[in-house]
């Protein structure tokens, strides 16, 4: 079982548990990182989707929610890490936001919902973001080294992992062999950088540049609707800051920058488990990491060298510094 799960999370850490870096968390063979809670399946559905309206599409994978004005979230909730994409519905074209885990085809769903021509930008270049990169022409990503190394995927002993046993809720997608899972190189269209804008035909979403869980994390703000999509930034749940390319100086700048929004937001859309939020949560999220920062709040150290951070609806995991 354990070694199972270490197999999950070193699938998850990318290059963490080959290569020995001192920036690195360096999880052993007795790593005590419970990445995937025991009975998370059990739990489901999260109680945020009781109000939102399910739209009926063909697919034993994905689940659509509609979540605002012309704003669909696409959901995984049969693998734990319980993706959310976004289709964002313009008059002239329609953004997907994140393409998810890659496991089973996103762009059927997205052609069931839309006939408007796709553009596709990521709210970070891990593997559960750009799964489905590969089937769509028109890509924005941002200019960063970091975005065009990760444009090449992720082999099969990268990412299979996402696909045992534990991490699943329910048979694996009918169109899904495990062993040929991978991650396919996909290639930008265009490169863009923070305050870009997006032009959908009656809707602008503009990028705002918020590295410090990856360099090329982002965040998306139509301000007419006051909706912000958070990416991995934010979300409810344990925010994952201990990569070995997550810097936490610049996630605490990038954190004072969402909490600046909030008074101009009406709903926070976040990449994991629950397609909404109070925009309260992004100062609270600020609060609980200038504590961190500031060594007031204490969090629990794993063996792993992880240190989780319990911030009431939603917990931060850092590596140990
Ligand atoms: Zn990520």
């Amino acid at each position: 079982m354990r070694l199972v799960l270490r197999a999950v999370v070193c699938a998850i850490l990318l290059s963490s548990c080959v290569s020995e870096g001192s920036h690195q968390v360096g999880l052993s063979d007795t790593s005590s990182i419970d990445a995937i809670s025991p009975g998370w399946c059990d739990e489901l559905p999260r109680v945020q989707y009781a109000s939102l309206e399910r739209i009926d599409v063909d697919s034993d994978w994905f689940e659509v929610w509609g979540v605002g004005e012309d704003v669909f979230a696409l959901y995984e909730p049969k693998q734990w890490q319980e993706k959310v994409s976004y289709l964002i519905l313009g008059t002239e074209r329609a953004l997907l936001f994140d393409t998810g885990m890659g496991i089973s085809s996103i762009s059927e769903v997205v052609k069931q919902l839309t006939d408007l021509p796709i553009v596709v930008l990521n709210s970070d270049t891990h593997p559960d973001h750009t799964g489905g990169n590969a089937d769509f022409s028109s890509i924005l990503a941002m200019d960063t080294d970091f975005t065009r190394e990760r444009a090449a995927g992720y082999p099969n002993e990268r990412v299979k992992g996402e696909l045992a046993p534990e991490a699943l809720c329910g048979p694996l997608s009918s169109d899904m062999v495990e062993d040929e899972y991978s991650i396919h190189a996909w290639s930008a269209s265009q490169e863009v950088t923070d305050g870009y804008v997006i032009d959908l035909g009656g809707r602008e979403l503009e990028i705002i540049g918020i590295p410090g869980h990856t360099p090329d994390s982002i965040a998306l703000f139509d301000s007419d609707a006051g909706y912000l999509w958070t990416g991995d930034s934010f979300y409810e749940g344990t925010i994952w800051l201990f990569f070995p390319e997550t810097d936490r100086d610049s996630y605490s700048t990038s954190v004072e920058r969402l909490a600046s929004l909030v008074p101009k937001l009406t709903l926070v859309l976040p990449a994991h488990n629950a397609p909404t939020a109070d925009p309260i949560r992004l100062l609270e999220l600020r609060d609980a990491f200038t504590s961190i920062q500031e060594g007031t709040l204490e969090g629990v150290l794993s063996e792993d060298g992880t240190i989780e951070y319990d911030a009431g609806e939603f917990r931060l995991l850092l590596a140990e510094k």
